[in-house]
């Protein structure tokens, strides 16, 4: 009988590609058909109703139940007419993924379909298997969910999805987009308060996202025949091919057509659901590529990343193919992370991280951007955190893009003006003189449009007009490291804010005021930035002199959520309070051990059933082989050495695994998560991963090719 792995390569001979055909030839025809979108509301509600939909989502205010029911009863039509038979609550609680409880709008007691604005705008679901980190206890483990119509409600495989936050029913968060729109808010109030300097007309500043999403494709039968990818979403074993990404040649080369025919079709399906898909292309890895849409609303841009990657898994799945979001779903090769490019928009339409013609709002600029560096400075343990997870340790702990030390780059033109300014303390402003000539601030525009140098070892990089968080795992919610970002950044804006008018006060000119106050807050955060290669073991060592934190697991990392001040911070600015800090804590402490605990026990399986085993039958053939050689009196030390080889690896794994199931066994009972998330760090992770690992990929190689159980790196990387 052939092996799973063989038969699986066999299916992957016999695909046929699926035809992809797009629903129009304009994409302009067909995009955001599938939304109930600004367009779709006004031509379906009353005047007045779509008003107060509008003001909901421009300016939060409150929906009354009577605007619900109309618009609930619009929102049912519209879906009806495109055959969808049933509606959800769609949020996305802490477990990383979106959750979805279907309910069909079909009243067999009225003998018809309906749709109440109540089941709009609140559910209960049974929410006790969602992670809260010990916020509900069992006997109240209500938890409701509530519409946020600052996102539009959209229909996926005939549901009606309505986006939700999802609380405690005492109120907590229990879910990413809640903090997130409250840090939305947050930013937003501190924005504005520091726009009023320079413009009187801002009202209100939004963050804006634009999520770069790195992934792995490989074949349906390929993936299926890897227990480890199915059960933790990346290989535990696996030697590295022979040929891996040393030939550069994966990167922006031509797509290959099976993944290019899934590409247009997720593309599709995205563009209908008004996610604004725009670039495709391989990745630095073989097998590995990016989509990258349009930047929009952050809260906006969160959700369709969530939807995107729930498309792409379905439409996947057509193509026989199998998407990997994992941050390191194979060792020697990249792993796929989650750019963040960020930015903050005014209502006046202005980028304030965009450099301009005007000198007024270039000061504007250099106040936003000094902010963001001292706030990512004053912060870097909370931004790491934020990013923390079992999976993106293995590309930030590891010698891989980006490194786990928070640092910023800025380009040579900005770095160089900063310092400029930083130095030019002493640069005496007189009456009549041009400040901003003077002090080199007129002449940025020209020179940072034409200077578009990248670094792309940086964490945490200014990319022109935007920041790019780029330390982000590819499978992350975005809403937690964004949330994070936007508090940050509004708490440093509101002690700048007080700073300046303390100057102010001290009887200093506004343009001087801020002026020395970016000044300050130039020097204090000039240890953040750093314009080199970020994977070099130089900048461990000199950010370790500068005092920079190199937090490489994710328990450590998360330490910082203890902290007074992390409680605080959130709770200055209303995001969270400190219980829901400390359950947050809790959850991803939580998440951490069990991830480690399934590759482990994977790790475990694998060996005990696949490996061994296969290894012990070609040892007994070496033994054979070796006897009847020396049965006829012929030279067996080459087989001798080789089984000698097998046995010791044999070995190796077997003693291995064992001592790691007793170093389970034994950390189970540890009562605080924080300690158990540090020894599963420690005492399974670090002590034993590496060493099975090894054994094992040696025997993959000692092993005939034939009989070897698992699917092998280059038949995963290479065929599709
Ligand atoms: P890269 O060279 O890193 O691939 P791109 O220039 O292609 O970067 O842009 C990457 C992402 O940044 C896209 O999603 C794009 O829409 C987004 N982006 C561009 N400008 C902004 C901005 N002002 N704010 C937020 N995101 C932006
Ligand atoms: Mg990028």
């Amino acid at each position: 009988m052939a092996t799973l792995r063989q038969q699986a390569l066999a299916m992957v001979q016999a695909r046929q590609r699926v035809p992809v055909i797009p629903p129009a030839s304009k994409i302009s025809d067909f995009f955001g058909t599938n939304v109930f979108g600004t367009s779709q509301m006004k031509q379906s509600l009353a005047p007045s109703v779509f008003k107060k939909v509008m003001e909901a989502i421009d300016r939060g205010s409150k929906i009354d139940s009577a605007t619900a029911e109309e618009i609930a009863s619009a929102v049912k039509t519209w879906a009806m007419s495109k055959g969808v038979t049933h509606y959800t609550h769609w949020f996305q609680p802490l477990t990383g993924s979106t959750a979805e409880k279907h309910d069909s709008f079909f009243d067999m007691y009225a003998g018809m379909e309906k749709f109440r604005g109540s089941a709009l705008v609140q559910q209960e679901p049974d929410a006790s298997s969602f992670p809260n980190g010990g916020i509900r206890s069992t006997f109240e483990a209500r938890g409701y969910t509530a519409w946020d119509p600052s996102s539009p409600i959209f229909i996926l495989e005939k549901t009606l999805c309505i986006p939700t936050i999802f609380v405690s029913y005492t109120g907590e968060a229990l879910d990413y987009k809640t903090p997130l729109l409250k840090s939305i808010e947050a930013i937003n109030e501190a924005s504005v308060a520091v726009c009023q300097l320079f413009d009187r007309n801002v009202r209100k500043v939004t963050p804006s996202l634009g999520v770069e999403q790195e992934y792995f494709v490989i074949d349906k039968a390929l993936y299926a025949a890897r227990p480890d990818l199915v059960m933790a979403g990346r290989s535990v074993f696996g030697h590295i091919p022979a040929r891996g990404q040393q030939l550069e040649d994966h990167y922006f080369g031509s797509i290959p057509t099976r993944v290019k025919d899934f590409m247009m079709e997720f593309e599709i399906e995205a563009l209908k659901l008004g996610i604004p898909v725009m670039t495709r292309h391989n990745e630095v890895a073989p097998g590995q590529f990016e989509v990258a849409p349009i930047f929009e609303e952050i809260n906006k841009a969160t959700d369709h990343n969530q939807l995107l990657m729930d498309v792409m898994d379905k439409v996947a799945e057509k193509h026989s193919l199998k998407v990997l979001f994992h941050e390191k779903p194979f060792a020697g090769v990249n792993g796929s992370g989650k750019h963040n490019n960020w930015s903050l928009i005014t209502d006046t339409g202005i980028n304030l991280f965009q450099p301009s013609n005007s000198a007024r709002e270039n000061l504007q600029f250099l106040t936003f951007l000094v902010a963001t560096i001292k706030a990512v400075y004053d912060n870097a343990d909370l931004l790491r955190a934020s990013i923390a997870s079992a999976g993106n340790d293995f590309r930030l702990g590891a010698n891989e893009a980006p490194p786990a030390i928070i640092s910023i780059f800025l380009g040579a033109t900005l770095s160089e003006l900063l310092d400029e300014l930083e130095k030019n303390g002493n640069v005496k402003i007189e009456k009549g003189d041009n400040m901003y000539m003077k002090l080199g601030i007129s002449k940025i525009p020209e020179i940072i449009l034409d200077n578009t140098d990248r670094n792309r070892t940086s964490p945490f990089a200014f990319t022109g007009n935007k920041f790019e968080f780029r330390a982000v795992g590819s499978q992350a919610n975005v809403g937690g490291p964004m949330t994070t970002l936007n508090v940050i950044v509004a708490d440093v804006l509101k002690q700048m804010l007080k700073d300046i008018d303390k100057e102010m006060n001290g009887g200093k000119e506004k343009k001087i005021a801020i002026v020395n106050v970016l000044r300050k807050y130039i020097k204090d955060s000039k240890k953040i930035r750093f314009e080199g290669d970020g994977y070099s073991e130089e900048w461990a060592k000199e950010a370790e002199k500068r005092g920079l934190s190199n937090l490489k697991s994710t328990p450590d990392a998360l330490d910082v959520y203890e902290k007074k001040a992390t409680k605080e911070l959130f709770e200055r600015h209303n995001v969270l309070n400190h219980i829901e800090v400390h359950a947050r804590h809790e959850i991803m402490l939580e998440d951490f051990v069990k991830k480690v605990q399934i590759e482990s026990r994977v790790m475990g399986d694998l060996a005990l059933n696949h490996i061994i085993p296969t290894a012990i039958l070609y040892q007994n053939k070496l033994i054979e082989n070796a006897n009847g050689l020396k049965g006829l009196g012929l030279d067996h030390s080459a087989a001798v050495e080789t089984i000698k080889d097998v046995s010791r690896h044999i070995e190796s794994v077997k003693s291995n695994v064992s001592a790691m199931v007793e170093a389970r066994k034994r950390l189970n009972k540890e009562e605080s998560a924080s300690k158990r998330a540090k020894g599963y760090q420690k005492e399974v992770k670090e002590a034993y991963f590496d060493k099975i690992r090894y054994a094992v990929d040696k025997l993959e190689l000692l092993v005939e090719d034939e009989s070897w159980p698992l699917v092998k790196y280059r038949e995963m990387l290479f065929i599709r």
